[in-house]
């Protein structure tokens, strides 16, 4: 599993800890739109090793029936301004994810306390919402003893969003169609190392969308050729990465474009911009290299930087 549980109980108090990892695009296609709204999108997710941390606590006070509780930190060392709220009320899609739990087996009595504490930065592409929200289904599915099978904390999760299916899945790699949810592990890929850089300013997935749609761009390849070479060269393809949102996002925000030319003029590099952006991602071919273009970037000022590789 992508997600690592820990679990410990003293007295009557138990207490899980997840921490649920972050994902980047290497490749997303928009294969058109749906009449539900949708687009049909055909990309690579790479969950990679930087995480969010989840800890359920039960809540001991008496009156605590039914309650979800959910407190959130940033663990990202910027200015506060720097760092969007997140909410910590039903618009959360921890919130969200509990209450949809509870709603399923039919068990309003339920309670717990989250703490949230998040590294994985938002409006960035890299799927943090989604993340946490399928940790939810997943902790509180052993926290609760539920006893839901994978298949049917699938159905919850698409029902929550797109990119949740990705991160109940095992393996670092996958294939995702449909609107994203429609997932396929690959397995036994090569790693992969990265820096990535999430400028400060963010973007709403529709706003990139919109551009998209002003400025289309697109491949006449597939992600198929993609993991071919991959796992024929035990590297990922640099001349092969693209994301078809990359052009618009460019456009609407400075930051971004910044960012990746200058990436384009780092040899050994390719960048690339990651889901609906701001974060990009410069893919590099060893740890060392990361750590060494991560050590430049930030000195560069850009925004959060760290070096990632795909995790297990
Ligand atoms: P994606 O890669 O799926 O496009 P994203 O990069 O847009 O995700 P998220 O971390 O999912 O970023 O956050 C987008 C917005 O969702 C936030 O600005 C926040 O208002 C809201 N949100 C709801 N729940 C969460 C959560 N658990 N963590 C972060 N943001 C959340």
């Amino acid at each position: 599993m992508l997600m690592r549980l820990i679990e410990w109980k003293r007295d009557t108090i138990t207490t899980l800890i997840v921490h649920t990892p972050a994902k980047i695009n290497v490749f997303l296609k928009v294969l058109g739109q749906r009449a539900d709204g949708y687009h049909e999108l055909d990309t690579i997710m790479v969950a990679v090793n930087l995480y969010d941390t989840l800890r359920f606590d039960t809540i001991p006070e008496p009156g605590s029936t039914g309650q979800i509780t959910l407190t959130s930190r940033w663990m990202i060392d910027a200015p506060q301004e720097n760092l969007p709220v997140i909410p910590d009320d039903g618009r959360n899609l921890v919130v969200k994810a509990a209450e949809l739990l509870k709603r399923y087996v039919g068990r309003p009595e339920l309670s717990v306390s989250v703490l949230l504490f998040k590294r994985i930065p938002a409006e960035a592409g890299m799927g943090g919402g989604s993340s946490d929200a399928a940790a939810t289904l997943v902790g509180l599915n052993r926290f609760w003893q539920l006893g839901l099978r994978v298949d049917e904390l699938h159905a919850l999760a698409a029902e929550l969003g797109s990119d949740l299916n990705f991160f109940l899945s095992s393996d670092p790699v996958a294939k995702c169609s449909g609107r994203g949810e429609q997932i396929e592990p690959i397995p036994d890929l090569a790693p992969l190392y990265a820096v990535i850089i999430k400028p400060w300013s963010g973007l709403s997935t529709k706003a990139v969308f919109d551009a998209y749609h002003a400025h289309a761009m697109n491949v006449d390849y597939a992600s198929d050729r993609v993991l071919a070479v991959w796992k024929k060269e035990s590297a990922i393809p640099g001349s092969l990465v693209f994301n078809a949102l990359q052009a618009g996002a460019s456009r609407v925000n400075s930051d971004v474009s910044k960012i990746l030319k200058h990436l384009s003029l780092l040899p050994q590099t390719t960048g690339i911009m990651t889901g609906s952006g701001t974060a990009c991602v410069a893919l590099v071919r060893t740890a060392d290299e990361g750590a060494q273009l991560a050590r430049h970037l930030r000195i560069q000022q850009h925004g959060f930087v760290v070096s990632v590789r795909s995790s297990l």
